[in-house]
C-alpha cells in the first residue's frame, strides 16, 4: 500500500517514499563515516554520540517507511519515540562537542520531556495530535542543537555558524509540518501525515544533513590541526613555549630599541641533577617556569629554549625595567624552596639581557648579545642579572 495521496502527482520528479528512503540511506551512510572518523580517534567522543543518534534517526526512517504502509499505533508510538531520541541525542552531541562534557543528562532530559508530551497521545489513538506535538518537539530538539553550535562558535567561526544555521533551517522545516497539522486541526488521522510541509521538510533534511556533515568533519580536522600545532610549539615539561614558537613569534620582524631579550641559565643544574635524580632537577624547571611566568605583561612572552636555558621577550620596555624584571625572577627563584621526592632544595639562577637598536636589530643579535652578558654574570659567579652594555 503506497501512502494516501503519493501516487497523484505524477509530475513530481521523486515521490515521498524516494525521498524517504534518500534520506534514510543517506544518513546510514553518513552514521558510518561518523562511525568511521571516531574509530580512527576515540579521544572524540562526541563523534560517536552523533553516530549514535545518526543511527537512531536511520532506523526511524525505516519505521516511518512501515508505517506508511501499514499505519497503526504500535508503529507511530515507535516512529515517534525513535525520532525523538535520535535528535536527543543530536542535541547531546552538539553539548558534548562544545563541552566536552557528558552528554548523558541532556540526553535524558530531551527523550524524557518530549516523550512525556507526545507519546501519551500517539498510544491513546490522536495519533494527528501525537504527529503534531512531535514535529513541534523536534523542532525545539533542532533549535537547541542549532544554539549548542552557536554558543560554540568562537573556535570556528564561519564552520560553525553554518552549521548552526543549517540546523535553523531543518528545526523550520519541522515548525512548518506542525503548523500545518495545526491548522488542519484533525486529532486523528488514521494514516501518516501528506502535505507540501512534509515533503518540503525531506528536501530540506537532505541537503541540510550533507552540508552538517562535510562542515562538522571539517570542524573536527581543523581542531585536530590546531592541537597538534599548539602542542609542536609547547615545551611538554613546563608547558611553556618552545625555542621554535619563540623564533615563530619574534625571530622575523627586527628587534626595536624599546625591546628586550632576557636569557635564563639555571645555576649549577647538572650538579642537581647528579645529586637529586633526574626528576627531582625536572621538577626545578617546572618551579623556574612557573617564577618566570609570574606577573607577566600581555606584551611579554616566554619560552625554554632546550635544557635548564629560557628566555623573556618584553617589549615596550626600558632598561631599568627589563633589569628589574629579571632581578624579580631571579631573587624570588633564589628564595624558593623546591621540594623534590628526594627532599627540598634550593638552586639559583642568572641572567643576561640586551635590547634591539633604532634601525633595528635582528632576533638572532639581540639573542647572541644576552647570551654574552649571561656568560659574563656566569663568569662573575652566578646568581645576579647583567646587561649587555655592562657585560664587557
Ligand atoms: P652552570 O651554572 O654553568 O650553568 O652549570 P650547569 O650545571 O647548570 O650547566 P651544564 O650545562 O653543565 O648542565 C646542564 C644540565 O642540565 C645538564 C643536563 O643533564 C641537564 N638537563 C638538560 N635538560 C634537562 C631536563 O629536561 N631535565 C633535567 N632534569 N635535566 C636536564
Ligand atoms: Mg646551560
Ligand atoms: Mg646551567
Amino acid at each position: 500500500m503506497q501512502k494516501p495521496g503519493a501516487g497523484k502527482d505524477a509530475c513530481m520528479l521523486l515521490d515521498y517514499n524516494s525521498l524517504l528512503l534518500a534520506v534514510g540511506f543517506s544518513a546510514a551512510c553518513l552514521s558510518l563515516t561518523l562511525f568511521g572518523t571516531w574509530m580512527a580517534a576515540r579521544s572524540d567522543k562526541f563523534l560517536l554520540t552523533w553516530a549514535v543518534s545518526v543511527l537512531v534517526v536511520v532506523v526511524e526512517v525505516f519505521a516511518y517507511d512501515a508505517y506508511i504502509a501499514r499505519p497503526g499505533t504500535a508503529l507511530g508510538v515507535l516512529t515517534l519515540a525513535l525520532l525523538l531520541l535520535g535528535f536527543s541525542v543530536m542535541l547531546g552531541a552538539a553539548y558534548q562537542f562544545r563541552t566536552r562534557r557528558s552528554p548523558l543528562p541532556l540526553i535524558a532530559l530531551g527523550a524524557g520531556t518530549s516523550y512525556a508530551l507526545a507519546l501519551p497521545p500517539m498510544a491513546l489513538g490522536y495519533d494527528g495530535l501525537g504527529f503534531m506535538l512531535e514535529n513541534a518537539l523536534a523542532a525545539l530538539l533542532l533549535f537547541g542543537t542549532a544554539y549548542e553550535y552557536w554558543r560554540g562558535r568562537a573556535e570556528a567561526p564561519v564552520h560553525l555558524i553554518g552549521v548552526a544555521l543549517l540546523y535553523s533551517l531543518t528545526a523550520a522545516s519541522f515548525v512548518l509540518c506542525a503548523a500545518v497539522l495545526a491548522w488542519d486541526g484533525k486529532l486523528v488521522l488514521g494514516h501518516a501525515p501528506s502535505n507540501w510541509a512534509e515533503d518540503l521538510s525531506l528536501v530540506i533534511v537532505i541537503a541540510s544533513m550533507t552540508g552538517i556533515g562535510a562542515l562538522s568533519l571539517a570542524l573536527n580536522q581543523g581542531r585536530h590541526a590546531r592541537h597538534h600545532q599548539r602542542e609542536a610549539q609547547t615545551d611538554a615539561l613546563t608547558g611553556l613555549l618552545n625555542r621554535r614558537a619563540l623564533f615563530d613569534l619574534h625571530g622575523k620582524a627586527p628587534v626595536s630599541a624599546f625591546t628586550a631579550v632576557v636569557v635564563f641559565d639555571l645555576d649549577g643544574f647538572k650538579a642537581i641533577n647528579d645529586q637529586f635524580g633526574h626528576a627531582a632537577g625536572d621538577e626545578v624547571l617546572k618551579v623556574f617556569a612557573e617564577v618566570l611566568s609570574a606577573d607577566l605583561r600581555p606584551n611579554d612572552s616566554v619560552a625554554r629554549m632546550g635544557g635548564e636555558e629560557f628566555a623573556m621577550v618584553l617589549r615596550r620596555t626600558l632598561p631599568e625595567t627589563a633589569e628589574a624584571t629579571a632581578e624579580r625572577v631571579r631573587a624570588a627563584f633564589a628564595a624558593r624552596t623546591v621540594e623534590t621526592e628526594t627532599g627540598p632544595l634550593r638552586c639559583t639562577v642568572s641572567a643576561g639581557f640586551a635590547f634591539g637598536s633604532s634601525d633595528g636589530m635582528s632576533f638572532d643579535k639581540v639573542l647572541s648579545a644576552a647570551d654574552k652578558a649571561l656568560y659574563a654574570a656566569k663568569r662573575g659567579g652566578r646568581n645576579r642579572v647583567l646587561d649587555f652594555r655592562r657585560a664587557g
